[in-house]
């Protein structure tokens, strides 16, 4: 007789867990999902009029130095190797590359560096010695100094999170590398690529097995847990418990998506660095696997908001250095591990901002202790 299992969610947290327990055989998995489609916030249709691959919810690029994640995930999907790529439009200046690096400096200050020594020598002199790093802009000017953390960081931030950079922790920009030479790439990590037909095909094979059964446009309600042995949970943990503590706060970001002639980018995503409402742009085109130069160009523009201005969907749990936040969180968490029935996964249920192939090894890691202590 095979345990009825509950997973709510059907992105990566719920998918990969949902596919590990089908793998044993033992198990009969019901997957829900509150939303018209599974793929969760990596859903990319293919838009058949513009001939183009649109992330409805953001551009999401796979990287990681996982190698069990990337072959794991290889058995449902080809890739497409993709190193990817970000400048900043300064004003005044043009695009310049982002994260900062020799270049960068280069067009900002008009100069010809070549060398990892002199972008090094140069940048000593504009940095901050704080001693104590206590914020995100400490910890940003002891990297860039007070100039450059004006210009890349300081209005960016004020939007993206409706925070000051003193108001959030050293992590939010530890997070970007500083280069001294003129690597051009977003991220470090051996393998970098997109989905070969994209993220929706990627989701049917993992979904696909005999003992899942996908419910679209379902939402979750507590009396469904009765029917089952075990859930494994991705929705929010505030909105599991009613918001006994209050509710927890995320940013998100509203879509327009817009249809332009004669457009250029010279890469795939923009980031902009003014005081306008628009944090990045994309050109879907410019990515592999979504479009060609020769579909017609969608650009889509991000408008950071919170989420309750976007019909509750949370993307970025914020953390503050107050702390509120992170403490409200602990106490969900206290409260979860009274409850033996459901275990809370993804970036909603652990309130954690993580990467794709992150979320893919936690919930690997959650099926494999469950399937140890079953
Ligand atoms: C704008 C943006 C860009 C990103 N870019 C990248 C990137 O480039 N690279 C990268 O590695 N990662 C990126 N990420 C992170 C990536 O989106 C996450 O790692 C991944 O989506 C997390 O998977 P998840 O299953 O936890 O959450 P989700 O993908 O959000 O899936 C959760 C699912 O649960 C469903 N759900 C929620 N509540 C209920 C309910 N009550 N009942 C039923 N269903 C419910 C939701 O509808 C949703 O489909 C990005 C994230 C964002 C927000």
């Amino acid at each position: 007789m095979k345990k009825n299992i509950l997973v709510v969610g059907a992105g990566f947290a719920g998918a990969v867990i949902a596919r590990d327990l089908a793998d044993t055989g033992q198990y009969s998995i019901d997957v829900i999902d509150a939303r018209p489609h599974a793929a969760g916030n990596c859903f990319d249709p293919y838009d058949e009029k513009n001939k183009l691959r649109i992330h409805q919810y953001g551009p999401h690029i796979f990287h990681t130095n996982n190698q069990d994640i990337f072959d794991y995930l290889s058995r449902f999907t080809g890739w497409l190797p993709y190193n990817h790529k970000v400048e900043a439009l300064v004003e005044g200046i043009g695009f310049v590359p982002f994260p900062i690096n020799i270049q960068t400096i280069n067009h900002l200050y008009n100069k010809s560096y070549s060398k990892e020594s002199e972008m090094k020598y140069f940048l000593s002199q504009l940095c901050e010695h704080h001693k104590k790093v206590e914020n995100a802009r400490q910890a940003a000017e002891n990297s860039y100094g007070k100039e450059l953390v004006e210009l890349f960081f300081a209005r960016y931030t004020k939007k993206m999170w409706d925070l000051e950079l003193e108001e959030l922790p050293a992590s939010v920009v530890a997070r970007l590398p500083l280069r001294y030479d003129d690597r051009s790439g977003y991220f470090d990590d051996k393998y970098q690529a997109m989905p070969q037909n994209g993220y929706v095909a990627l989701f049917e094979n993992l979904l696909n097995h005999p003992d899942i059964h996908l419910y679209l446009d379902t939402s979750f309600v507590r009396t469904m847990e009765n029917q089952y042995h075990h859930i494994f949970n991705s929705m929010a943990i505030d909105e599991y418990y009613d918001y006994e503590f209050d509710a927890l706060p995320y940013r998100s970001i509203k879509y327009r998506h817009q249809l332009k002639k004669e457009h250029h980018q010279p890469v795939p995503t923009v980031n902009l660095t003014d005081e306008g409402p628009v944090t990045r742009y994309t050109d879907w085109r410019l990515y592999p696997g979504c479009g060609t130069l020769e579909s017609e160009s969608v650009i889509s523009y991000e408008y950071p908001c919170s989420y309750e201005d976007n019909n509750n969907e949370r993307y970025y749990p914020v953390k503050t250095i107050d702390n509120v936040p992170q403490q409200r969180f602990k106490q969900y968490e206290q409260l979860s591990k009274k409850n033996n029935k459901c275990t809370f996964i993804g970036r909603c249920g652990q309130y954690r901002y993580l990467d794709m192939h992150q979320v893919v090894a936690n919930s690997r890691m959650v099926a494999k202790r469950y399937k140890a202590s079953a």
